[in-house]
């Protein structure tokens, strides 16, 4: 069995515990893989071991991926300038990372016809931080709402990484904070699928599961260690 196997078990089995402490359905919380930097040989080890869904942060490392495994799904997780937003609405299924009216308008444009709807969460800047992508909260409502007539992107939830911390009540007061913007959004906002929070990564996925983590993003305690690409 590949080590990528033997982790995504693992991971699934922590997943499954946080769901039980949290008394929640282990399927309402999905596991992203990413697969950022990692060759195709470890995505595919994934995809045998049921693996569905892949985070990627840079654009010309996913799109060789996404070429060798078109039915995966794909979620584009990284910062994003203007001129990679073609390729991201063409490509992806998922962006984690939208957090501007100009971005988002660009992906709605983009987006080929024939495809569906792209799938968008925006990134929240959760403790105010000095230079962090996402939007903050002051300015939230006020997206969301310019962001309703584009047609062409389904706005779908909220993502954040929050300062590191060890401490779980510092993880959960993190995590607890976006899954209320998430509520003042749905109770501001007709946007009945706004439902996702994308939160938690290694080390703290049980904050974010226990706060209402939809998506956990993890890396490295799938595909091992990363080399600066
Ligand atoms: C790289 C990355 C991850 C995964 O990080 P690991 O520490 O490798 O688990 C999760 N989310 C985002 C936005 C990332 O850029």
């Amino acid at each position: 069995m590949s080590s990528t196997r033997i982790n995504i078990n693992r991971l699934r089995e922590r997943i499954n515990q946080a769901c039980e402490l949290a008394c929640r359905q282990p399927e309402s919380v999905k596991l992203l893989a990413v697969s950022k930097t990692k060759p195709i040989m470890m995505v595919e080890q994934a995809i045998v071991a049921g693996q569905l869904d892949f985070g990627e942060n840079y654009l010309q490392d996913a799109l060789t991926k996404i070429h060798a495994f078109p039915d995966a799904n794909w979620h584009f997780i990284g910062a994003i300038q203007s001129n990679k937003t073609r390729d991201i609405a063409a490509h992806f299924d998922w962006v984690h990372t939208v957090s501007s009216f100009k971005i988002a308008r660009r992906l709605d444009a983009q987006r080929p016809s024939e495809a569906r709807p792209l799938k968008v969460l925006l990134q929240v800047n959760i403790n105010n931080e000095e230079g962090k992508a996402g939007v903050v909260e002051e300015d939230l409502l006020e997206l969301v709402h310019s962001l309703i007539p584009l047609k062409r992107i389904l706005l779908r939830g909220l993502m954040a990484i929050p300062q590191k911390s060890e401490n779980h009540d510092v993880q959960r007061t993190n995590f607890a904070h976006l899954a209320r913007l998430q509520k003042l959004v749905q109770s501001n906002c007709a946007l009945p699928q706004f439902d996702e929070l994308s939160m938690g990564m290694s080390a703290d996925l049980e904050a974010a599961i226990a706060e209402g983590a939809t998506w956990v993003r993890i890396g490295t305690d799938i595909f091992g260690e990363r080399e600066p690409l």
